[in-house]
């Protein structure tokens, strides 16, 4: 499949008018016909086309034509066997060539200037003469011109670092196995000497050149991203550069609570399946697949807006007020798919992509202040997510419910782990605890709630041992805990607990006639008369050190508790460790 568009042109050698040529290639000539080819070339690039012709020079150069100066294109002289041949050129738009439109016009659109600045590096690989040939380097490590593509690789392997030496390998296989479009970023500078530099991105796409054979086509882009300078007091993700939550969440609320700028836009991006991701490659391919796309997204955002990362997978865009849907929608289209080219096999069943799935919404159009706006985002990447994944979803008034809607279906007990219910329940667990690490802390009494639900529990408590108080009471038997109130001294008494049957850190009894000798006589008594017969009590401790207890309970019938409870029970209160329960004492 080609992603280019490439053009075949003919010119006469004398006076250089079109002899032959698309279609497509006519619409550029904007005047007569018969006018030189390079007049309808914009001033500066008729001086490159000319320079090229008169030396004979075969190599790519870019250029833009005076009847639409902003799209750019490479052209190409191809050789001449006799000087009074005709000549023959080709030529290919930027846009198509890269197939991540928005990024390449920005970027060429001022290349000349830009070079100074951001010192992008054009290169081409070769695959007949297996060479690279770089051009504009003067600010690299790289001499312009052809080389070999071994020694490339050779020259690459001996300066990269430990965690470099994987994408490294995939951005060979890349050039190499000419995938259509790709993006790599090894996190250190190898283009230069500026200790400001921090990750050094690569991002190409083949070339189809009809009769021509292929080649891939690409620019090496360095980033200045971690913390360097600028910003202030913003602090970073370790694993991938990124804005951490809690900052760009401030600047978020600054943007748009308090300084009401209009137009500004936020985006949520989740990677699809991303612990199949870690469960099949390893936690370190993992951690790679963060950081190539916390760098895609930085490199495809760059002056546009800012990106953090909110969760494990979960990255967050806040869009310039000057980006327009349409703007923003290419931006979204090129992350998902430079994703997915980056990794074409590493997804779900064996030899699918990774995939993202996006949602976003804009102030004040879609919601007046930030923490509505990030429901509405949150709630198109819901259903980007429900409609099947790898995809964005903007939200639009006419075509998602209300934020009024939205905002219910939230309160009505939404489930936290991604709205399904046939989870198998190691999973929930496993996204309850990344939720509660990295994202969005749950309020105590929906994680409570839903662990219920999942785990179809009937009655769940949450106690300080001291004043032993409930916090919480829920599950399916709620209504009916008061019996069980007048109870808790008992199940939460240490010396209760420390009997020799029982575990210290876990009390499991399936059955209340089971229990010691010692305890039965009273014990079992008040807990019979309560109708409880079986119960589980998993102590902890909170943030603050505060003793707590999270008991489970089923009444009028003796649940019995197996290994897997237990060990799903340990896991979930794990997780309550890292609360402070503070806000919820009574
Ligand atoms: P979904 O399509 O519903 O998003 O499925 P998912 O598997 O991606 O589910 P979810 O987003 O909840 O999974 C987040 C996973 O992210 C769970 C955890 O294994 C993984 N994770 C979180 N932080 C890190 C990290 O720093 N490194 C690695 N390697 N994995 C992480
Ligand atoms: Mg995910």
């Amino acid at each position: 499949m080609a992603v280019s568009q490439v053009h075949e042109i003919l010119i006469a050698k004398n006076d250089h008018h079109l002899l032959s040529a698309d279609a497509d290639v006519y619409a550029l000539a904007y005047k007569d016909t018969l006018a030189a080819f390079e007049e309808y070339l914009t001033v500066p690039d008729r001086a490159v086309f000319l320079q090229h012709l008169e030396e004979g020079n075969t190599d790519w150069f870019t250029g833009s034509f005076i009847i639409e100066p902003k799209r750019h294109y490479f052209l190409r002289f191809l050789p001449r066997l006799h000087a009074d041949e005709n000549i023959h050129l080709i030529l290919s738009p930027v846009d198509k060539v890269i197939d991540s439109y928005q990024d390449m016009v920005f970027t060429m659109s001022s290349q000349r200037a830009m070079l100074g600045l951001f010192e992008d590096l054009f290169f081409e690989y070769r695959s007949e003469t297996d060479t690279i040939i770089f051009y504009n380097t003067d600010h690299s490590h790289f001499d312009p011109g052809e080389h070999s593509f071994t020694e490339f690789v050779g020259g690459l392997q001996g300066i990269v670092t430990k965690e470099n030496v994987l994408p490294l390998e995939m951005l060979i296989r890349h050039i190499k196995e000419k995938t259509a479009s790709f993006a790599i970023t090894l996190s250190q500078n190898i283009f230069n000497e500026d200790p400001a530099i921090t990750d050094t991105m690569f991002r190409g796409a083949v070339a189809h050149h009809e009769g021509f054979g292929e080649s891939v086509i690409g620019l090496i882009h360095p980033l200045r991203q971690r913390g360097s300078g600028g910003e202030g007091k913003i602090t970073y993700d370790a694993l991938t550069g990124l804005i951490n939550k809690a900052d760009i969440t401030q600047i978020s609320i600054d943007r748009i609570n308090n300084r009401c700028i209009a137009n500004t836009s936020i985006a949520i991006v989740d990677i699809d399946y991303f612990k199949h991701v870690n469960d099949s490659h390893g936690h370190q391919f993992g951690d790679l697949v963060l950081r190539q796309v916390a760098a895609i997204m930085k490199n495809e955002i760059g002056e546009h807006g800012l990106c953090g990362r909110i969760g494990g997978d979960e990255f967050f865009v806040i869009f310039n007020s000057s980006v327009t849907d349409e703007g923003r929608r290419a931006h979204l289209c090129n992350i998902k798919s430079l994703v997915k080219a980056t990794f074409p096999d590493k997804g779900p069943q064996g030899e699918k992509p990774i995939t993202l799935s996006i949602g976003s919404a804009t102030y004040p159009s879609d919601a007046t202040n930030y923490n509505d706006l990030f429901m509405v985002a949150d709630y198109c990447l819901y259903l980007a997510k429900e409609k099947g994944r790898n995809r964005y979803i903007m939200y639009t008034r006419d075509r998602h419910p209300s934020l009024e809607q939205i905002r219910n279906r939230k309160t009505e007990g939404d489930n936290l782990v991604n709205g399904r219910d046939d989870l198998p329940l190691g999973d929930v667990l496993v996204q309850m605890q990344f939720m509660i690490r990295y994202g969005k802390q749950p309020a105590l009494t929906s994680l409570l709630s839903e662990f219920s639900d999942r785990f179809n529990i009937p009655l769940v408590m949450l106690a300080l041992e001291d004043p032993q108080m409930p916090l919480i009471i829920t599950g399916k038997q709620e209504g009916e805990s008061a019996p069980l109130l007048r109870e808790l001294d008992l199940l939460l008494h240490p010396a209760f607990r420390s009997s020799h049957l029982f575990k210290q850190e876990m009390v499991i009894c399936n059955n209340i006639i089971h229990l010691p000798a010692e305890l039965r006589p009273l014990v079992s008594e008040r807990l019979e008369k309560a109708d409880i017969h079986s119960f589980v009590v998993c102590p902890f401790t909170d943030t603050k050190s505060r003793k707590a207890a999270l008991i489970f309970i089923s009444l009028h019938y003796n649940q019995v508790w197996n290994e897997q409870h237990y060990m799903y029970y340990r896991l979930f209160v794990d997780s309550l460790k890292l609360y402070d329960l503070k806000p919820y004492c009574v």
